[in-house]
């Protein structure tokens, strides 16, 4: 009998898989990707050339959990509102750290961007006279947030997907990508694999957009499901050498559900502000209304980030319920009207076994939105040639706090901007231009090998075990209130994760165990870019509020970038914001009243 060792490169060439060859690859299928795809076919590519890829089934992108409605000033009920007065409501929002001609491609666009969806067939909820209905949404001057019922996002993406659908675009479900390949600053592809059956799989392509969500479910509690928003779009740009920006700023939804109280899987899961603004109350375990002390004008109505870090001080001092939150009562009002205005909280709490008309519910903040995320140009194209990031993944529309509603206009705008750039560049193409294949391939078989070893690794750590571990360290670390030792702590412990994170048990290449591995990675960068930015930025602004540097610093008007340096370390710098357009700055200036009484 004779013996011989398997060389890693002879592993390399002996592991087998599936390349598809593209010109343009679309990493997501919620509404940013799916809109970048029609755009691409209505401008001429050809559907064969693309395709679109996501990690759940067709139509299940986390898209469909948005409800309250999509911004565009279509001045339906305010003929006075324009795109000038949304980015002037955007920037304040956002505290004077977006980019201006971000939230300008954003804001002038929507208005015919929601009148090109009711043309898809979007079931805007409509007005009399038959016009796309909008309603006031937090911290806007004016009514400019369309809506379908309750149910926008899901509404959305339907149109968006029959859309597609009409144009032929082709989608793969089930697909997760662990690596974009690169030539020096020149995108070749992305690696991945089937979820379903295990085979690596390569793409290769001229053009790769990325649309892969945001990052909020890296903390304990957050509003989004736990596969989803885990980091991954930022994460594979910043690997593969794209800057990241604002990643220190979340929002935190102040009503989410308490998990302790209602059962795990409910835990964060949105309670609408619309409890709020339709009177509900918010209370302490003292029995104390609260808000009087934090904000006594505008009590429950006032902004998230203040109502928020009121229930996070409420809780930390010790006022908060058993369970860790504080309760929301709405049972001064009429059964009838509760179940007329608030169906779904009604019902949802009724199978939960609370009464709304008679009993409090228990809420507590929860991670909603990442606010950070990739640095990417006018068209959306990040650093790396050919490598685009869009929707919830790119950074800049929403600086230090989002505005209700922004997020799915987003989608759409940057969706069709970058679908507009990218198929203007395929039709300048030259064969020349693309990478050399012999580079993809080696750059894939190398990963796919790493990817090998790692599905049959054997080591000591449970990946959904650190993955639990590193979203308590978030939630402890780098939650609501911040300061400068405990934000230290929290590098330190991820350090310690990051270490163990390279002795994993996985249970194979379809497991969970394998996907979790891969959330991990991707999740180990956003945090660290997070803690690094949260811990740099010495003052309180947005949704970035420091116990320590409790207030705004006039110095602090600049954005906190994140690179990886030749040694895979990361980089911070600082780049000032650019000024507004002398429109927008004129909305700014007429300092038009932001309404807070109607949240959804
Ligand atoms: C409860 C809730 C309510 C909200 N309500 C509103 C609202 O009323 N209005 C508003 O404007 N915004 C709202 N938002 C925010 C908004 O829903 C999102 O910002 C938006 O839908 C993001 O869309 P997206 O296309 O960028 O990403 P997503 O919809 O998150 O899609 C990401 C896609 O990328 C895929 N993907 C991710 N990683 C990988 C990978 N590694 N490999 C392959 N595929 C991958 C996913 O499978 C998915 O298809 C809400 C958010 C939540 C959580």
């Amino acid at each position: 009998m004779s013996s011989r060792r398997t060389t890693d490169r002879e592993r390399r060439e002996s592991l087998s898989y599936e390349t598809v060859d593209l010109g343009v690859l679309v990493i997501g299928a919620g509404a940013a990707g799916a809109r970048t795809a029609i755009e691409l076919v209505e401008r001429g590519v050809a559907p064969e050339e693309l395709l679109v890829i996501g990690k759940r089934s067709h139509g299940d992108a986390h898209t469909t959990w948005a409800r309250g409605g999509i911004n565009g000033a279509l001045g339906t009920h305010d003929p006075v509102d324009d795109w000038t007065v949304h980015a002037a409501d955007t920037i304040n929002e956002g505290h004077f750290l977006n980019d201006p001609a971000k939230v300008e491609t954003v804001t002038r666009r929507m208005p015919d961007l929601l009148r090109e969806l009711d043309g898809w067939g979007m079931p805007f909820s409509r007005t009399d006279e038959n016009e796309i209905d909008q309603r006031y949404f937090g911290a806007q001057s004016f009514r400019r947030t369309a809506f379908a019922g309750d149910h926008t996002g899901e509404s959305l993406l339907q149109t968006l997907i029959g859309r597609a659908q009409e144009l032929s675009v082709p989608y793969r479900e089930n697909v997760f990508v662990t690596r974009l390949l690169t030539d020096d600053d020149w995108v070749l592809g992305a690696a991945g694999y089937d979820m379903e059956t295990g085979e690596f799989l390569l793409f290769e392509a001229d053009v790769v957009v990325l649309a892969a969500g945001g990052y909020t479910s890296l903390y304990h509690r957050h509003s989004s499901r736990d596969d989803e928003n885990t980091g991954d779009g930022p994460a594979l740009a910043y690997q593969a050498g794209a800057q990241l920006m604002d990643v220190e700023f979340v929002q935190f939804h102040p009503t989410g559900m308490v998990g302790a109280r209602y059962g795990d899987e409910w835990d964060g899961r949105l309670v609408t502000e619309a409890v709020r603004g339709e009177g509900g109350r918010l209370f302490n375990s003292d029995g104390e209304r609260f808000m009087e002390r934090y904000s006594p004008g505008q009590m429950e109505l006032d902004a998230r980030d203040v109502v928020a870090r009121a229930i996070a001080r409420e809780i930390d001092e010790g006022r908060g319920t058993d369970a860790g939150g504080v309760y929301l009562d709405i049972s001064h009002r009429d059964r009838s009207f509760i179940q007329d205005r608030l169906p779904r909280m009604y019902e949802r709490f009724a199978e939960l076994g609370v009464d709304m008309a008679t009993d409090p519910v228990e809420v507590a903040p929860t991670a909603h939105y990442g606010m950070g995320g990739v640095v990417v140009d006018e068209t959306g194209e990040t650093d790396i040639d050919g490598l685009y990031a869009i929707g919830e993944t790119m950074a800049g529309v929403h600086g230090a706090n989002r505005l209700g509603g922004n997020s799915l206009a987003e989608t759409i705008a940057f969706g069709a901007v970058a679908g507009e750039a990218i198929a203007g560049r395929l039709a300048r193409r030259h064969d020349s231009e693309r990478g050399e294949r012999t580079v993809l391939h080696d750059r894939a078989a190398i990963h796919f090998a790493d990817l090998d070893r790692l599905v049959r690794s054997d080591g000591s750590y449970d990946p959904a075990a650190l993955m639990d571990e590193l979203r308590d360290l978030l939630w402890a670390h780098a939650g609501i209130l911040r300061d400068e030792e405990s934000l230290s702590v929290g590098l330190d412990e991820l350090a310690a994760i990051r270490r163990r994170a390279s002795d994993l048990a996985v249970d194979g290449p379809t497991s969970r165990s394998f996907e979790f591995v891969m959330n991990l990675a991707f999740a180990l960068d956003v945090a660290e870019a997070l803690l690094r930015g949260a811990a740099m930025r010495t003052e309180s602004r947005g949704a970035h509020a420091r116990t320590d540097y409790p207030d705004r610093d006039e110095d602090w008007q600049r954005n906190i970038r994140m690179t990886r340096d030749a040694v895979g370390a990361m980089r911070l710098e600082t780049t000032p914001v650019a000024a507004p357009s002398d429109d927008v700055q004129a909305a700014l200036d007429a300092g038009y009243e932001l309404d807070y009484h109607q949240l959804e």
